[in-house]
């Protein structure tokens, strides 16, 4: 795998990142870094990857050239990388497999997760299912309520939801209970983060990860197009996706690169998930980043129309490429996501999950930006399936 962008002894990206963890957690992270570290050049493991991503994930993921928006918006060609086609629905799959497999190799029986739409506890869920592991997803009590199918799904599939009622009942308190499950079950538990966040080696592990996608799509295009494309863009929640895509293009250094973080009602109204747009660095889940909080630095619920994207803070790795000005990180708002999801839909006959339609909004913009001769990769990192009763709701149709 490719490392031009590798964290410090203590797992920092510059200022960011970090292991701001309890000492009993220590020798978890610190063992887990030199398990992954060992595990990632071994060909055995890599091997086995590669096996169950094609067999059963189901990759490479196309590219695809989504035509007629490239009509459509009439500036760039727009090139959409289809990890919506995984198996789950979504790039998250693609991490969940590394870290079972890494679970495995550990001797682990038992795979704790936690998840705030429900789409990483279904995803972690069904590797566990897969591979006949135990399968515990924390789970905020509030989330529960909002996405029964996703906890039928999961209940489906094995796995035992334990609601958590601390703090606000979302994510961020579902993670603060699985670490502390983690500390206690140490002997034979392995804990799977859904995102590019945590402490080390969380990031960096997540990022390897997902990198998959990144490096398909830079053969591909060069294989379509023969050339680079002019800009990659990706949405962001805790990063993964963008990460992915983003890594293998972060030393050609004339393609840009795009994140797209969810400005809910608008960044101005304080109701988004916009942590490099609106927050400001503080520490949580186990590294120092960029979050939403407030003057006392207590941390602020997130909101977006996508509850994949609404998550506090985001990956250390973006706030350091945020820093260094190497990714752009702009926004989109949920009206602008619920108008891309439409026209994307009408006009390509791809139902895109919420997440990517705050990405395809800024494509928009850039298309034209980049006029005819650009060229575009937008990660189509996840499918509508799971968000039509929502946009129903939004575009007031009962179903
Ligand atoms: C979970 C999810 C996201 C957000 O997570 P990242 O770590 O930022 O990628 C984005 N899109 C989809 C489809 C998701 O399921």
């Amino acid at each position: 795998m490719i490392n031009n962008n590798t964290p410090d002894q203590q797992g920092r990206f510059g200022d960011f990142g970090g292991r701001y963890v309890p000492e009993t957690l220590m020798p978890l992270v610190l063992e887990l870094e030199q398990v992954w570290t060992a595990a990632k050049v071994d060909p055995v493991f890599i091997e086995q990857m590669d096996g169950y991503l094609r067999d059963y994930v189901g990759r490479p993921s196309a590219i695809y050239h989504a035509e007629r928006l490239s009509d459509h918006f009439g500036g760039a060609k727009i090139w959409f990388k289809r990890d919506e086609l995984n198996h789950t629905g979504a790039h998250k799959i693609n991490n969940c497999l590394g870290q079972v497999l890494l679970a495995k190799r550990m001797g682990k029986t038992r795979i704790i997760a936690e998840t705030g739409a429900g789409q990483h506890g279904v995803a972690t869920a069904t590797v566990a299912a897969r591979f006949g592991l135990e399968c515990v997803v924390f789970m905020g009590a509030k989330d529960i309520e909002r996405q029964k199918p996703n906890v039928f799904r999961m209940k489906l599939l094995g796995a035992q939801i334990v609601p958590v009622t601390s703090g606000t009942g979302t994510l961020k308190d579902a993670m603060n209970e699985a670490l502390r499950d983690w500390v206690t079950n140490v002997d034979n538990t392995f804990y799977v983060i859904g995102t590019a966040a945590g402490p080390h080696p969380y990031p960096e592990m997540v990022r390897d990860l997902q990198s998959v996608i990144g490096r398909e799509a830079r053969e591909q295009i060069l294989q379509r197009e023969g050339r680079l494309p002019d800009a990659c863009v990706a949405c962001i929640g805790g990063g993964s996706n963008a990460i992915g895509l983003f890594y293998p293009f972060l030393d050609d250094k004339q393609v840009r690169l795009i994140g797209v973080e969810a400005a809910g009602k608008g960044l101005q109204t304080g109701e988004h998930a916009a942590s490099l747009s609106g927050g400001k660095p503080g520490i949580l889940h186990g590294n120092r980043t960029y979050l939403l909080q407030d003057d006392d630095g207590q941390i602020a619920d997130a909101h977006s129309i996508s509850a994949g994207l609404d998550y506090p803070g985001i990956g250390p790795e973006h706030s350091y490429l945020h820093d260094i000005g190497r990714v752009e990180y702009l926004s989109a708002t949920d009206k602008e996501a619920l108008d891309s999801f439409q026209l994307c839909t009408r006009l390509e006959g791809i139902i895109p999950a919420l997440e990517p339609a705050h990405a395809l909004a800024r494509v928009a913009d850039l298309a034209t930006d980049l006029g005819k001769d650009g060229l575009i990769v937008m990660n189509m990192c996840g499918r509508g399936d799971k968000d039509v009763f929502a946009v129903a709701g939004h575009l007031g149709v009962e179903i």
